[in-house]
């Protein structure tokens, strides 16, 4: 039924955004710990954005260009609507890594390429944003998603269950910012007052990443 609705990338938007709704007051309040705590709202309001417009672009063949171009309508969408650090963060993400799926129209997304295109988008947030691995920020939840990937890639692994595992490792690794404390965005500015809980970006990503893997998984 995925032709007959948006496509995968819709129906992979549709999946996070549903995980996430539920998780928006509880994503507001680990931000209000240290930051702002409008991230729940920020990001819920961003993947709505990202749902519509993946739907608009469509993403009905498996082709490299197809999903790539509804990431990147996606991912332009989702930081015009959710603002903040994250949203930019997040569209920088899906935008990226839409991008680096584009460049090679012909294939079919498998785990080499994922991987590939979130390895590039990965570079790009950490530019966007100058945090490192540590800073307690979403990339230290991105990084061993990507890490992950690249595994599995190299050990041969399909796209479905090669999502699956990076992202429990990624909501592993997203828990475990709990015990560090936030050296960029607004929370830094706060001493360590959010030691002992998870950042909130890393936390959401972990959400999504997860998400996806299931609605791969069917
Ligand atoms: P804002 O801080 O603008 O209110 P959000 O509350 O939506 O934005 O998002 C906060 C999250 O954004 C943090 O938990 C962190 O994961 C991420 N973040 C903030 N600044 C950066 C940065 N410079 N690099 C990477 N991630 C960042
Ligand atoms: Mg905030
Ligand atoms: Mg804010």
């Amino acid at each position: 039924d995925e032709a007959r609705h948006g496509g995968v990338v819709h129906a992979l938007l549709v999946a996070a955004l549903d995980r996430v709704s539920g998780q928006e007051e509880e994503l507001g309040r680990l931000d209000a710990v240290a930051g702002d705590g409008d991230h729940g709202q920020g990001i819920v309001r961003g993947l709505r954005a990202a749902v519509d417009a993946a739907d608009r672009a469509g993403s009905h063949s498996g082709d490299a260009r197809s999903v790539g171009d509804a990431l990147l309508s996606a991912g332009t969408a989702l930081a015009d609507a959710a603002g903040g650090a994250s949203g930019a963060l997040y569209g920088a993400l899906l935008g990226e890594t839409g991008a680096g799926l584009r460049l090679r129209e012909g294939s079919s997304v498998d785990t080499t390429l994922l991987a590939d295109a979130v390895r590039s988008a990965c570079g790009a947030v950490a530019e966007l944003g100058g945090a490192q691995r540590g800073d307690k920020t979403l990339l230290d939840a991105l990084e061993p998603f990507r890490d992950t990937l690249t595994e599995q890639a190299h050990s041969g692994a399909d796209v479905v269950p090669a999502v699956s595992v990076a992202a429990l490792e990624a909501t592993k690794a997203a828990e475990a910012t709990a015990e560090l404390v936030s050296a960029r965005g607004r929370a830094s500015r706060l001493g360590a007052r959010d030691l002992g809980t998870p950042d909130p970006g890393a936390t959401s990503l972990a959400l999504m990443l997860t998400a996806f893997g299931e609605a791969l998984t069917g």
